[in-house]
């Protein structure tokens, strides 16, 4: 099976897991601040935290946004679960918005305008232009697990130049893994600090009090990423630009061959933008069958996302899901093609030939 995305993993990276493995340290020490130093030089960010998880820094994010009862968190209605999931977390109330069919992403211009915050989807890897916020609620959170990478005129995707908080994993599919991981960028060191605890059980040393001291200060988790995980992921760091390249070098190569066929192409980005291609979403009829046809022929097709006002625990809220049309046409017609850095124009070549045959 071709897969639709997987990791790439090089001698170097596994030679930097065993030098940790032979180490003094295997969860959360130096590794993992190396890693959080490399992240803040890849996206220009003055802070980043990493976590076990994407879910978890989500989570983390909106509580250290201090989001919780009462407050209502605009969220896209085509994303990964856990994007809506870190309001719920909290115990934060949802507005479903509909998104832009031109970008795939959250139309910031229908944030309804009492929402304390917005959840921005970079979808597929196109960095959402966040300056279209008709009114800027107090939180803006970016949910930026596809976008490791991308950029925009305001620079990397993470530096957070119109956001509070920016939100990555590092799951195997994503731009680059630690196998399980992810992170919060930040400018502001009080969240930093907020997100730091979060993750450590809401722990504070003392050690003004004695050396051992230590208080509990909020309810917190153990979100802690391993130096196991961290050096991984410093290690794929490096190769990131040759990622993103691959992954732009693929994605152009598909729009040559798929030109003037039935399959409707993604969104590019706009001059002055780089797309990060986490996901090569083409839209097709009879989306179903083509999903099979795919299967039939080898090739690991996947459907990103079913929407979340679909799923039977959204649905039990009674969210509102009147107005999110523009979200129901594209999930109609979506299909994520291959598209990994390590895929082969000859892999390229039999999904082009299995889909242009099935449409
Ligand atoms: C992958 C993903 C997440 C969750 O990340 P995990 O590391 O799998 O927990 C959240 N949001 C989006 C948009 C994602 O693609």
């Amino acid at each position: 099976m071709i897969p639709y995305g997987r990791q790439s993993i090089d001698d170097q990276d596994v030679a930097a897991v065993v030098e940790v493995l032979h180490g003094d340290w295997l969860t959360q020490g130096p590794a993992v601040e190396a890693f959080e130093a490399a992240l803040c030089d890849i996206t220009e960010a003055p802070f980043a935290v990493a976590f076990a998880n994407g879910t978890a820094a989500l989570h983390a994010a909106a509580a250290a946004a201090g989001l919780g009862a009462g407050d209502r968190v605009a969220v896209p209605a085509l994303t990964f679960s856990a994007t809506a999931a870190c309001a719920r977390y909290v115990g934060a109330s949802i507005d479903l918005v509909d998104i832009d069919p031109m970008t795939l992403c959250i139309d910031l211009g229908r944030v309804p305008i009492e929402a304390d915050a917005v959840i921005a989807v970079h979808y597929a890897g196109l960095p959402t232009d966040l300056g279209r916020l008709a009114r800027r609620p107090r939180i803006v959170i970016e949910d930026a697990c596809h976008a490791l990478g991308a950029s925009t005129p305001d620079g990397p995707v993470g530096n957070c130049a119109r956001s509070d908080m920016c939100c990555f994993s590092f799951h195997p599919v994503k731009p680059i893994t630690t196998a399980e991981g992810g992170a919060v960028t930040t400018a502001d060191p009080a969240l930093a600090e907020r997100l730091r605890r979060f993750r450590n059980h809401g722990i504070e040393r003392r050690p003004d009090i004695a050396g051992w001291y230590y208080e509990v200060v909020d309810v917190g988790f153990n979100y802690r990423l391993p130096d196991v995980l961290a050096a991984l992921g410093r290690s794929q760091l490096r190769r990131l630009a040759d990622f993103i390249a691959a992954r732009n070098r693929l994605a152009e190569r598909y729009r040559d061959l798929l030109a003037g066929s039935p399959v409707e192409l993604p969104p590019s980005a706009p001059l002055g933008s780089r797309h990060g291609y986490h996901l090569f979403a083409v839209q097709v009829d009879r989306r179903a069958e083509v999903y099979e046809s795919l299967r039939q022929a080898g090739i690991a097709a996947q459907v990103h996302y079913v929407p979340i006002h679909h799923h039977p625990t959204y649905r039990a809220l009674g969210l509102d899901d009147a107005d999110l049309a523009n979200t129901d046409r594209a999930y109609d017609r979506l299909l994520s093609i291959p598209l990994h850095p390590g895929l082969t124009e000859a892999e390229q070549d039999r999904v082009v030939a299995a889909l242009l045959a099935a449409t």
